[in-house]
């Protein structure tokens, strides 16, 4: 078959829109759709000042790297920086880091590096040993540190917007979890292209301009752009990842005979939070804002100890919560 847009032949045939690419065509249509997407929700403008989350990990890369080109293209002055979170897992983090300090390097990018150990005071695998009596996993120390590092970091770092690379498949398999676990404030809360904006200015919204591309074109991509791909897998991956894993086979497998299956989910996502803001979400910009009024109807709770968001009726942060099972120190 022949590229539907040159005489090359195609190396890549789209289900979802019938069409065969070549390798140049295929960079290109990514490269297009992500810049649609990040247009359509104006999740960024030119003079913003943008924090990307990177990992190392292939979603990262592609994120920082065409943001990078979009502000470029849009002549914006605004620096790019990237934070990486290290949180000390031995033998996994070490290849994405090294990964990540090299493509910053290469483009140009100051990167933060965040400890864990610095910040939360113990490494992930340390916290590991001292869980035993805790009902939790060590994707929710994880998850719950890396959230309130990055978020305090970008920040810090004065950032606009805070750029993450979750990809469509990472979209479509957490409306489903959410479905599956009846959570439907989570579901409301974080519309499928980031988060609300909030006067507080506490929380750096998120913006995820990678949310309408598959995970296996973003593999391809990174491919063909000749960008390195991390080999390691975490070591703690497997318990907290069974829902995951099977959701993720389902949407594979019903994906196979309806391509459209995950964008779908996401247009059911965008419908069903446009239904739930109706009164205050601007139709043209997708800008979800947390207005004094909401403030005044549902007052944020602060620590006690770290003075951050506790969450409703707590006085404690389950950041500080975690710290003090673990036996680290609160002060
Ligand atoms: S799999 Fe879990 S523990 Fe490993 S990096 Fe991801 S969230 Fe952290
Ligand atoms: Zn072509
Ligand atoms: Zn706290």
């Amino acid at each position: 078959m022949h590229c539907n847009y040159c005489d090359n032949s195609a190396v890549y045939h789209r289900r979802i829109s019938n069409e065969y690419v070549c390798k140049q065509h295929f960079i290109k249509t990514i490269e297009k759709k992500i810049l649609k997407t990040v247009r359509k929700y104006r999740m960024f403008s030119a003079n913003d000042k943008l924090v990307v989350g990177i990992s190392g990990g292939k979603d990262s890369l592609v994120v920082l790297y065409n943001v990078l080109q979009i502000q470029k293209h849009r002549q914006s002055r605004s620096d790019i920086h990237a934070i990486l979170i290290d949180e000390g897992i031995k033998g996994y983090r070490e290849e994405s880091l090294a990964i990540a300090e090299e493509f910053c390097h290469k483009w140009n990018v100051p990167l933060h590096i965040v400890k864990f150990q610095e910040e939360f005071g113990a490494t992930l695998d340390e916290c590991i040993k001292n869980i035993k009596n805790l009902s939790v996993n060590a994707c929710t120390i994880c998850g719950t540190v890396r959230r309130r590092l990055l978020n305090a970091k970008a920040r810090e770092l004065g950032a606009d917007y805070l750029v993450i690379g979750h990809n469509l498949d990472d979209q479509a398999e957490t409306l489903l979890q959410n479905i599956l676990r009846n959570d439907l404030t989570r579901i409301i809360q974080h519309p499928p292209w980031g988060n609300k904006k909030d006067e507080t200015g506490i929380f750096i919204p998120r913006v995820k301009p990678l949310m309408e591309i598959p995970e296996s074109e973003i593999t391809l991509y990174c491919y063909y752009k000749g960008f390195p791909i991390q080999t390691t897998p975490c070591p703690y991956v497997e318990p907290y990842f069974i829902l995951r894993k099977n959701v993720q086979t389902f949407l594979n497998q019903l994906e196979k005979q309806s391509a459209e299956i995950k964008y779908n989910l996401i247009r059911f996502h965008e419908n069903a939070i446009k239904m739930a803001f109706h009164s205050n979400i601007d139709e043209d910009s997708y800008v979800l804002t947390n207005t004094s009024k909401d403030l005044d109807s549902n007052p944020i709770h602060f620590c006690r100890i770290c003075k951050e968001p506790s969450g409703p009726s707590r006085d404690l942060c389950y950041y500080c919560y975690l710290k003090s099972q673990l036996g680290l120190d609160t002060d």
